[in-house]
């Protein structure tokens, strides 16, 4: 079967190193196997995800020599599609609406998870028809699904085996927000399937989503893709690299270095090549092997300090 993989960036700032990391390392797999490289706007939060930060993503990618394929899906434009599959998890009976504020979910009775996530105590999971009638007068839900006790596992390309109990280590969790936008957890799943993605490559901050959104995948009837979850690149002090980061967003680089200087750089990072000389992309697709990459964060190339 083809490969068919995907970027799918938000649109929430300008692209940073890491993000160009991630679309640099799902461009390589993807070509290696001869297969297509899918680009998807995960612009969900519209409010947050202006349409000229998309636009700049499209000519940044363009800038970098990392080429996708076929039309651009805009998760904004896709909401009647989430809403089916809502639908579906409604009828299953799996969903329930939650009232609780964001300083409910987290005060102390929730037990926060390692990756600094917090488990959902499941105060509104059994609330009677009458309770949430009441609710309703003053407060907008947000809606739920019901996770069963079970554990989900998978390979993945660069941290082998991963396993998590939904309900211990996951917990319900939110489909639609309580202002009416769907969750990524879901819009996720429904667009890797709907467009035949089979590879997903994103950073290793969302390997612990990767459970719940597997589990979707096989409720609706789909066959969940494979994950290769990469390492995240760190500053000097070792901190994340994020979009608050702007010294390090692409406006910035394209003014100092080539696309070439910045491939080799990353793809050096990376472990791919060995001295951080300028390359092409397209010239890093032969010799491309997941078994390079490393699992432990990834410092910052010198040439970006
Ligand atoms: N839109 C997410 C981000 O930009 C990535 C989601 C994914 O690759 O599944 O961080």
């Amino acid at each position: 079967m083809q490969t068919i993989g995907r970027f799918a960036p938000s649109p929430s700032g300008r692209m940073h190193l890491g993000n160009v990391l991630c679309a640099l390392l799902a461009y390589l797999s993807a070509r290696r196997q001869n297969g297509q490289l899918l680009l998807r706007i995960e612009d969900l939060d519209a409010m947050r995800c202006p349409r000229s930060f998309a636009d700049l993503i499209l000519d940044d990618l363009r800038w970098l020599g990392l080429d996708w394929d076929g039309e651009v899906p805009y998760q904004s434009e896709r909401s009647d599609i989430y809403a089916q599959y809502e639908a579906v998890l409604r009828d299953k009976g799996l969903l329930y609406p939650c009232f609780c504020s964001r300083a409910a979910l987290h005060a102390a009775s929730a037990p926060h998870l390692s990756d600094g996530r917090v488990l959902y105590a499941g105060t509104c999971r059994d609330l009677t028809p009458e309770q949430i009638a009441e609710k309703r007068k003053t407060r907008a839900s947000a809606t739920r699904v019901r996770v069963p006790d079970e554990v989900v596992c998978f390979t993945d390309a660069v941290w082998g085996e991963y396993a998590e109990n939904l309900a211990d280590e996951c917990g319900d969790f939110i489909i639609r927000r309580s202002d009416g936008v769907f969750a990524y957890q879901l819009a996720v799943v429904v667009d890797d399937a709907l467009t035949g993605v089979n590879e997903v490559v994103r950073g290793a901050d969302l390997i612990s989503s990767t459970p719940q959104q597997i589990w979707l995948h096989r409720l609706f009837g789909f066959e969940p893709p494979r994950f290769a979850h990469i390492p995240l690149l760190c500053d000097h002090d070792g901190r994340r690299l994020s979009k608050r980061d702007e010294d390090l967003d692409l406006g910035l680089l394209r003014e100092r270095f080539t696309p070439e200087q910045v491939i080799g750089a990353l793809a050096c990072a990376a472990g791919l090549i060995d001295r951080p000389e300028p390359v092409a992309a397209r010239e890093l697709v032969s010799t491309f092997d997941w078994s390079k990459v490393p699992r432990h964060d990834l410092h910052l190339p010198d040439i970006f300090r």
